[in-house]
């Protein structure tokens, strides 16, 4: 049987239907409780719900997956042959959306990090850091 979607999108899109709760958040969720630093996910009541959010420091952080948000690194420059366009265009909405977080939760005096799926260590290493100062 052909599939519609290769192989690399099939496995995103699998990863990103198993749960709200990605891979990688569910990393960094961990390097967090190791470190002893109090976090939640996903607060509704947060401007663009944050994956997650230390409220102590009032700092937001999203995890990126790198094809979803379309990082420059090798994940985030693969699109898919079939659909091309489609794909395209999601993932441009989703640059612009998190752009816009970022804004309006900087204008409410949030701090921001983002921490992207093939940076995992540094990100967390970066938000420790954030949260020392
Ligand atoms: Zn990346």
């Amino acid at each position: 049987m052909s599939d519609v979607f290769d192989a690399v999108t099939r496995s995103e899109i699998m990863r990103r239907v198993r749960s709200s709760h990605t891979r990688p958040e569910i990393k960094v969720e961990a390097a967090l409780r190791e470190a002893g630093i109090a976090y939640s996910s996903h607060p509704k009541a947060v401007t663009g719900s944050p994956d997650l959010v230390v409220e102590d420091g009032k700092v937001a952080v999203f995890v990126h997956g790198c094809f979803w948000h379309g990082h420059t690194c090798r994940r985030g420059a693969r699109v898919p042959k079939a659909n091309r366009e489609y794909w395209q265009a999601k993932i441009s909405r989703n640059r612009e959306r998190d752009c816009w977080n970022l804004e309006r939760l900087r204008n409410e005096g949030w701090r921001t990090q983002i921490i992207w799926e093939c940076e995992l260590v540094p990100g967390v290493l970066a938000l420790q850091n954030l949260l020392a100062h």
